[in-house]
């Protein structure tokens, strides 16, 4: 009998009481490979010790303190860490607490920009419709996952949804990657077009899809054509790499492989690496100076911003990171990863795509390769496959259900970036069984 009004109210948990490494054991003694890092948080394992002794230090000194009186070093230290590495023009950083805040944060942050700069008519939002942002009501309005919003939709903000960028579904027979791309782009600057682009304020995107697609990179261009049409008619970029970021795709933002730079950006669950809940905004110099020039505040607020514990084990899971030069494990084992799910899965017959950048791999199941035709939503193939992968000692992130008239199930892999090869290995082992059987 619990007293948690649990995710799923008929299922029983394992209870989890430990993890070390790449595993988490459960109370029977069970271990478990955590192959997607929870939802792509754990990206440096769990029980690491640097990143403890950080969290000791920063709760024997100071636990929290509000930021209405005060600053504290934990919270400056990783904003100055942040802003340095950030992508060009970027000038400031905003904590709070996790990826819903962040998405919530950044969407006020843009429209108090066209306040504070005189184009107050600017509020409409244009995100994607494969997409996930949260599931604040911001947040949720904004993503495009309509299984999520359903019930709540008299409640969200209107929001307006173009088809997101997803060669394996979107792209026609024929079409050059070159072609996809500009379509694919048109379609964001169509619906500046077709709402006003003086009332249009942002448009947000996941830079590679995560949770509700797979693990979805765009293809080359995209997201270069998506800026110079934002800049052209003066709507924010605003990228959600709460997923895909701080170093899941081999570069520390994934937006630096596609070579552009966002006004805002939000981060969330590799900042911490789950160690404690912290997420933040990016935010540009020119939005900084507007609010700076302007009424001087940000028209916002939560009791845990700039939460010190968050900071201090936000900054030791980054000085880890950069030290033991992990992106570079992130870039071989993500080779590594691609070339051993290929292998596995290449030839077989319910196996469609294979996708993804660095330790952030998608893979989906369909019931014909050929038509692309996903499996009935009812055999609910996607927990089949999370279970069977329990049984064997695995944990991935697989998702299904219907978008936007795309049925289908995939599985999404986000390993902890201290994976080795065996690892790897393992992981693809273990999950070709379980889809296997799960089938
Ligand atoms: N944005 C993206 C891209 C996400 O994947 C998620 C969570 O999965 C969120 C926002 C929401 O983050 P959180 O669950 O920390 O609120």
């Amino acid at each position: 009998m619990t007293h948690i009004l649990h995710r799923q109210i008929h299922t029983t948990l394992p209870v989890a009481s430990g993890g070390r490494g790449i595993e988490l054991f459960d109370a029977d003694g069970r271990a478990y490979i955590d192959a997607s890092g929870g939802a792509a948080v754990s990206c440096l394992g769990h029980g690491h010790a640097d990143v403890l002794a950080a969290m000791h230090r920063q709760a024997d000194t100071l636990a929290y303190a509000h930021t209405s009186f005060f600053t504290s070093e934990a919270a400056e230290a990783l904003a100055d860490r942040l802003v340095a590495d950030a992508p060009a023009g970027i000038s400031h950083t905003y904590f709070v607490s996790g990826g819903s805040e962040a998405v919530e944060a950044a969407l006020k942050m843009a429209r108090q920009y066209f306040v504070e700069i005189g184009e107050p008519q600017r509020h409409n939002i244009i995100a994607r419709r494969q997409s996930y942002h949260g599931n604040t009501l911001g947040a949720l309005a904004t993503g495009g996952n309509e299984w999520r919003r359903t019930q709540f939709r008299p409640l969200l903000i209107d929001t307006h949804h173009i088809d997101p960028c997803f060669a394996y579904h979107y792209q026609q027979a024929g079409e050059t990657d070159e072609d996809y791309a500009r379509r694919a782009a048109q379609a964001l600057e169509d619906k500046i077009l077709e709402l006003g682009p003086e009332t249009v304020m942002a448009f947000v995107a996941e830079t590679v899809v995560g949770a509700t697609a797979g693990a979805v990179p765009p293809v080359a261009d995209y997201l270069r054509r998506i800026r110079d049409i934002c800049d052209r008619h003066g709507v924010l970029l605003i990228l959600d790499e709460v997923m895909c970021g701080m170093g899941r795709t081999g570069t520390l933002h994934a937006c630096e492989q596609e070579g552009i730079a966002p006004d805002l950006m939000t981060i969330a669950k590799g900042l911490g690496g789950g160690y404690q809940p912290i997420g933040a905004v990016l935010l540009s110099q020119t939005i900084f100076n507007a609010f700076a020039s302007g009424s001087g505040l940000f028209q916002h607020g939560h009791t845990y911003i700039c939460h010190p514990m968050a900071c201090a084990a936000a900054l030791a899971v980054q000085e880890v990171i950069a030290r033991d030069g992990l992106l570079d494990n992130v870039k071989a084992m993500g080779a590594h990863l691609t070339r051993r799910l290929g292998e596995r899965f290449d030839n077989h017959a319910n196996v469609g795509d294979i996708r993804g950048r660095g330790l952030f791999m998608g893979v989906e199941l369909v019931e014909d390769r050929s038509t692309r035709l996903p499996f009935d939503p009812k055999r609910k193939l996607h927990a089949r496959i999370k279970k069977e992968a329990m049984a064997r000692g695995l944990l991935v992130y697989p998702m299904g259900g219907t978008i936007d008239g795309i049925k289908g199930d995939h599985v999404l892999l986000a390993p902890p970036f201290i994976c080795d090869v065996a690892a790897i290995d393992a992981i693809v082992e273990r999950l070709g069984d379980a889809i296997d059987a799960a089938l």
